[in-house]
């Protein structure tokens, strides 16, 4: 029952650093983490405003703008479990579970981090608990199926986790068909906000983070 937790290492770094994009006009974008933000500036295609926080101006049009700017991916979050406010080993805890979530309209599963918290792995282990009793009142009320993924998978972010394994397929898959090759990129570009995809985009998004 408190099962998988202890198999699952935490996390290495951080989950926000806090790190803004800034469009060209100035309009925040996004936070997004350290490494992410200095990508642009190695690249020369964004400025560093700011150095704490760390904000970063593009120097090109982005691919997309957020709706308001009361927009959730603006505000700063705070790296501790929103439980009981520890602030070391913590892991992301996914509130509607996978299982679940794969059966949502799309609209509903783009913006995708709304119900992604940090949890300390005590407090992930008490309420995968209670998931568990609620997953089994869905599955005799509903005949709703429980849990097929391995737990490691639902732990991770599924976007970052996508990225990743499309840019090591463009590393490493020796033949891909040209469609399928740019369904890869295309994903990778949406992460980046960027036009072109290089070698060295590819060999930081080979290597993200995912949980
Ligand atoms: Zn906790």
């Amino acid at each position: 029952m408190i099962s998988n937790v202890c198999l699952v290492s935490c996390r290495k770094s951080p989950l926000y650093d806090n790190c803004f994009l800034h469009a060209p006009d100035g309009q925040p974008l996004c936070t997004c983490d350290r490494k992410k933000a200095q990508w642009y500036l190695d690249k020369g295609i964004g400025d560093l405003i700011s150095s704490d926080p760390f904000v970063v101006r593009l120097r090109f049009e982005p691919s997309g703008r957020p709706e308001s700017s009361v927009d959730y991916y603006l505000t700063v979050k705070e790296n501790l479990c929103v439980v009981c406010g520890k602030r070391e080993s913590y892991i992301r805890k996914n509130i509607v579970p996978h299982e679940y979530r794969r059966h949502f309209p799309i609209q509903m599963k783009d913006h995708n981090s709304h119900d992604v918290l940090l949890l300390c792995t005590s407090c992930h282990a008490v309420s995968n608990y209670y998931d568990n009793n609620l997953k089994q009142q869905l599955a005799v009320e509903f005949s709703a199926p429980i849990g097929c993924e391995e737990g490691m998978r639902m732990l991770e972010d599924p976007i970052r986790r996508q990225v990743r394994s499309a840019a090591r397929a463009l590393l490493h898959a020796s033949k891909l068909p040209v469609n399928r090759r740019e369904e890869l990129l295309s994903e990778i570009r949406a992460f980046y906000l960027v036009d072109d995809v290089t070698e060295e985009t590819l060999k930081n998004a080979s290597n993200l983070e995912t949980r």
